[in-house]
């Protein structure tokens, strides 16, 4: 038998999943642990509303919260009610047998009665320096229009959106809303994105398309003042004005450290059961981004963390104490 210490709940995230999934498990008195993770180039322990500037849609913040402060009060409320937080990453998970084992990338491993995995979906982006630092900086640079369009920088501004999938459509369109126009820039010739999503585009009187396209540079200092694009086709280079550059090239789910242990969608995401946070391996819950290709809001993303702490809770209950 095993000397590492067994705790009955091990979260392993940071955004507002993990928060919520801690404030429950708390009150729960069930002392949850929190791997929160640590710095890791455009990834912090806050996930991705960490690039968020201003939040104006979380429910009872009338006046905008900024990302940031959004996950520190998260995370003090959580402490306040007594979960305990690590600033590591998990490494590694065995989840062959209860308790599973949790690895962190310094510290001794714990094992975990039940786990809740909350680790987001990371934005891709172009890997533009420019483009990651105007993105951290909130210069005007996101992977989301749906949190930070509405922001009055961008209202009547010319503003370019990135890809031609699904959400780089929803995206432009939404944008039509408070631009003065909407660029989309796209790489091919064709958009990727379902027939009738891309006719509402191409549809759109504020809407143009720079086809065969691809953002090469970033300009502007403390905000962004235009993009420098390259023809995928001849090469030519030329610069445009933007007051704004939304990224939609796609998400991909921080699902690595699970080491495929976990059934998963075709498209990577944790697999979880209908309405409910629990997966493919009894005692282990997933909540937030990992599991949500659709939604991918605050919000939502809470909203499943405390269904995952009431599910552990509720699984914790049934099984008893270990022997
Ligand atoms: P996606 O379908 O994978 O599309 C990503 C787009 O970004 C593609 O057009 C791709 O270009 C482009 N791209 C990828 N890497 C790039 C790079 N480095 N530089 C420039 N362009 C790049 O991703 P998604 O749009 O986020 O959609 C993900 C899934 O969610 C899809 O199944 C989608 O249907 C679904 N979704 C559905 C809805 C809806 O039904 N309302 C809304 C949003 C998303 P290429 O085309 O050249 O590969």
């Amino acid at each position: 038998m095993s000397d590492l210490p067994v705790e009955q709940v091990v979260i392993i995230g940071s955004g507002p999943a993990a928060w919520t999934a801690a404030i429950y498990a708390a009150r729960a008195s069930l002392a949850p642990l929190v791997y929160e993770g640590e710095p890791r180039g455009t990834e912090l322990p806050g996930g991705q509303l960490m690039l968020t500037t201003e939040i104006e849609n979380f429910p009872g913040f009338p006046d905008p919260i900024s990302g940031p402060e959004l996950m520190e009060r998260m995370k003090a409320q959580a402490v306040h009610h007594g979960a305990r937080v690590v600033s590591e990453l998990v490494t590694r998970v065995d989840l062959a047998e209860a308790p599973f084992r949790v690895v962190p990338s310094y510290g001794p491993p714990v094992l975990a009665r039940t786990l809740i995995v909350a680790t987001g979906a990371a934005a891709k982006w172009i890997g533009l320096p420019n483009e990651l630092r105007l993105a951290q900086s909130g210069g005007g640079v996101s992977a989301c229009a749906v949190c930070d369009g509405a922001m009055p920088a961008y209202r009547n501004r010319r503003l370019a959106v990135v890809g031609g999938g699904d959400t780089a459509m929803e995206e432009a369109l939404y944008l039509t809303k408070f631009a003065s126009e909407v660029v989309v820039i796209h790489r091919r010739d064709s958009f990727r994105a379902s027939k009738v999503m891309a006719a509402r585009v191409l549809s759109h009187p504020k809407v143009q398309v720079a086809w065969n396209t691809e953002v090469v540079d970033v300009l502007g200092d403390d905000a962004i003042s235009g993009v420098r694009l390259r023809d995928t086709v001849t090469g030519a280079e030329r610069e445009l004005e933007v007051g704004g550059l939304f990224v939609a090239i796609g998400h991909v789910p921080n699902t690595a450290f699970l080491g495929g242990q976990l059934v998963t969608t075709p498209a990577g995401y944790v697999q979880v059961a209908p309405s409910r946070t629990a997966t493919s391996v009894a005692g282990v819950f997933a909540a937030g981004d990992v599991i949500d290709d659709y939604y991918r809001q605050a919000i939502t993303s809470a909203g499943s963390g405390c269904m995952a702490a009431l599910e552990a809770e509720r699984w914790l209950a049934h099984h008893g104490e270990p022997a």
